[in-house]
């Protein structure tokens, strides 16, 4: 029987600096602290994965991990992967594909059945990589993960500078990557409402990026800018954990539910209900692995995968199984109670959240 998603994870890796600088990287706009450099996990790999084994976390789970700036600079992340994947998960990197010795170093260190559930997201930063001279390195990069049969996807983040290249790109990818890369959307997080990062409507950036056919953009951009009002499964089918302290969190603006370090405590679940951030930014994991059940969504795979001129996909078969499958898929709904007084408890603690500072200010 093929594996289903238990739970989607998406890990904070405490890597402050990158090898690019990219004008429209969330992370400049933030005004990250470069200075924290990079920080080591707040336990060993070997401990991570035995803190998030298959038997805490009730199932196998899809384990994201992401920096704020070049993920394979972190001197552990080789060693993470491996012991994620050899406990029976599912992991992905996301990376520039720039560092050639990190991702030879894969292919060496796992096993096969360790590799058929890896994924790496190459994020293509075309004007970079001409920038830098580093087109071919970055092709021959992608090549290495290929032949090693490791899933994978090229994406690029538009940017209004970008856009009198499309043809260029267009034509360079489905000679070198036998297909169109996916496209994301680019927001501005320095933002209140997090924002379209371009001087174009939506409707217009949808037009213009629309023509390489993706559907990772197509839903993308169909979240960007709406409130969810519906019930969020966030903080039950996925979790946000940030590995620098071992804190774990219902979503990215949601409660803390617990830390990783105390391992004699059973991991704590409980559903975000109403979501907090003024759009699902990256709904294209969170939504498509389930945790809105009444959302009509694409599976993950759809909007990872492209099937090349030559016939060969980007995703590996067992990869592409496991990302057609829901978080949703395992438990029933919560009945209108349970979601009641999930309501009536986030209401409560907002409540004592505005009132707190005035009871301590009467002190
Ligand atoms: S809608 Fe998206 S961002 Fe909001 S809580 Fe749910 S998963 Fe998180």
């Amino acid at each position: 029987m093929s594996d289903s998603i238990k739970r989607f994870i998406t890990c904070h890796i405490p890597v402050f600096i990158c090898n690019f600088k990219c004008h429209y990287c969330y992370i400049s706009q933030l005004k990250v602290d470069h200075s924290q450099g990079i920080k080591p996990f707040y336990a060993n790999p070997k401990q991570i994965a035995n803190d998030l084994s298959v038997e805490r976390l009730g199932g196998i789970c899809y384990f994201n991990l992401c920096a704020d700036g070049e993920t394979l600079m972190h001197p552990d992340i080789v060693n993470l992967v491996y012991s994620l994947t050899k406990a029976g998960h599912y992991s992905d990197i996301i990376t520039n594909g720039i560092l050639t010795e990190k991702l030879l170093d894969i292919t060496k260190q796992l096993n096969d059945e360790q590799k058929s559930r890896l994924f790496i997201k190459f994020s293509f930063h075309w004007l970079e990589l001409q920038r830098l001279n580093l087109m071919q390195k970055f092709v021959d990069n992608v090549n290495i993960i290929k032949n090693a049969k490791i899933s994978y996807s090229i994406e690029i983040t538009p940017s209004d500078e970008l856009i009198p290249y499309i043809d260029e790109i267009k034509s360079f990818s489905l000679k070198e990557f036998g297909a169109l890369p996916h496209i994301t959307v680019a927001r501005n997080e320095a933002t209140e409402d997090i924002e379209l990062l371009s001087k174009y409507s939506k409707e217009d950036y949808k037009k213009i990026w629309q023509v390489f056919d993706s559907p990772l953009f197509n839903f993308k951009i169909s979240l960007f800018n709406e409130r969810r009002k519906e019930f969020c499964y966030a903080g039950v089918q996925s979790l946000e954990i940030n590995l620098k302290t071992g804190d774990y969190y219902q979503c990215y603006r949601g409660d803390k539910l617990g830390n990783l370090i105390d391992y004699k405590k059973p991991i704590k679940f409980r559903a975000i209900g109403k979501c907090r951030l003024p759009h699902c930014f990256n709904g294209h994991a969170f939504l498509a692995f389930g945790n809105i059940r009444e959302l009509n969504t694409p599976t993950y795979a759809d909007e990872r995968n492209r099937e090349c001129i030559n016939g060969d996909n980007w995703l590996q078969p067992q990869v592409m199984n496991f990302f057609q499958t829901k978080t949703s898929d395992f438990d029933k709904d919560f009945s209108f109670a349970k979601k009641a007084l999930i309501y009536i408890h986030n209401f409560s603690r907002k409540i004592l959240m505005k009132i707190k500072p005035r009871i301590r200010r009467k002190k």
